[in-house]
């Protein structure tokens, strides 16, 4: 059993994929050919937002975001301690100083309450991350924002295609960055992702700072890196973005299966106990796209060893809270993130992808019972 089985996928889109790759070949233009261009309308036009701008990675999406926003030495940006290094790791890279605020235990996102404590005369930016799946709750994490006068980038790697209050993940804030690695919701055949945004000032930077802060061939008023999104990326993703809608469906129904399975065997769910075997909520308003279906056990560590002796693969993201990694202890204050830390101790991810079999959710639902 695979923990992501992109094969299935795979066999589904083949001919659409060699078609449009094809296409690549003969035009020739790699570099910013015209698939970039058209997916980047589909996307917009998906989000329901003015602009996208396609990217090299999730990574570089929140690079140029905050190069967008000026941040730099001596900012500072609120985000959360439980999530993929990238996310703090770009704040830090650009000299400023990611201040990592508690997570709500029942959604694993950051709570709004801690970011307005967390405020200070050096705040520049909020960084929420919609964590498996399901967005962070940005309205009220954007009434904080305008007390304020803060923009919000949403990291929103996890969770495209995710809806909230009827509208979709990535265009919910100032800024929504994704990621297109291959085993996200929309994934590509390598490394890519994109912004999202209503401003046009903004976009109009992002688009310069993805390309050697360039306005023209050879002008350079801005800063910027070589975070283009590759044409041939571009085109494999148009192929996926044909299926991705009944993809997400698919995912809505495998998630709320391995619920029903597992809370049918004596689990509850985390918005009702603490302790135990604790299945996701996912909150009235809310959809998910379950990047990842991730649970809680008071003995991890032998559950999912368990699970490995039955050939089913399971993941923890993410083990180590950023409050305890040597790169960004610096920071943060190590034990002010409780819920992160409790989260870190106990979660684990099922396999998870949209052609997961009802058999298999059955098997895989009973052995984690078991276990
Ligand atoms: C995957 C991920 C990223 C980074 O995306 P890449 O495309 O791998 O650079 C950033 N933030 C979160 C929350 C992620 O899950």
């Amino acid at each position: 059993m695979q923990f992501i089985d992109l094969q299935a996928q795979q066999a589904r889109i083949a001919a659409d994929v060699e078609v449009r790759i094809k296409a690549v070949l003969a035009h020739g233009r790699y570099i910013l050919g015209p698939e970039v261009a058209e997916l980047e309308e589909r996307l917009a036009d998906y989000v329901g937002v003015r602009h996208c701008i396609g990217v090299a990675s999730g990574t570089d999406a929140l690079l140029v975001a905050l190069m967008a926003l000026d941040i730099g030495p001596g900012d500072e940006v609120i985000t959360t301690p439980f999530t993929f290094v990238a996310t703090a790791e770009m704040i830090a890279l650009l000299g400023a100083v990611p201040k990592l605020v508690d997570i709500d235990p029942v959604t694993y996102n950051i709570e709004p309450q801690g970011i307005e404590a967390a405020i200070g005369p050096k705040t520049r930016a909020i960084m929420p991350v919609s964590l498996y799946g399901q967005c962070a709750d940005m309205d009220a994490i954007n009434a904080v924002a305008d007390r304020h006068g803060l923009p919000v980038i949403e990291d929103a790697a996890q969770s495209f295609g995710a809806r909230y209050k009827g509208r979709r993940s990535c265009g919910l804030s100032t800024i929504g960055c994704t990621s297109f690695f291959p085993s996200k919701p929309l994934g590509a055949y390598g490394d890519g992702g994109a912004c999202f945004t209503e401003d046009d000032r903004l976009a109009a930077r992002m688009r310069q700072a993805m390309n050697h802060g360039q306005d023209q061939r050879y002008s350079h008023p801005r800063l910027g890196i070589n975070g283009r999104l590759d044409t041939l990326q571009a085109a494999v993703l148009l192929a996926k973005l044909a299926i991705f809608p009944d993809e997400v469906e698919r995912r809505a129904v495998v998630g709320n299966r391995y619920t029903e399975l597992l809370q049918a065997r004596g689990a509850r769910s985390v918005k009702d106990a603490s302790d135990g075997l604790l299945t996701p909520h996912v909150a009235p308003g809310y959809t998910s796209v379950f990047a990842q279906y991730t649970l809680q056990a008071d003995d991890r560590d032998a559950v999912v060893a368990k699970l490995k002796a039955q050939d089913i693969p399971t993941a923890v993201h993410y083990p180590i809270p950023l409050n305890r990694q040597g790169a960004y202890a610096q920071y943060c204050c190590p034990d002010c993130t409780p819920h992160a830390d409790r989260a870190a101790a106990r979660v684990f991810s099922l396999p998870m992808h949209p052609y997961l079999s009802a058999e298999d959710a059955e098997r895989i639902a009973e052995a984690v019972a078991a276990a």
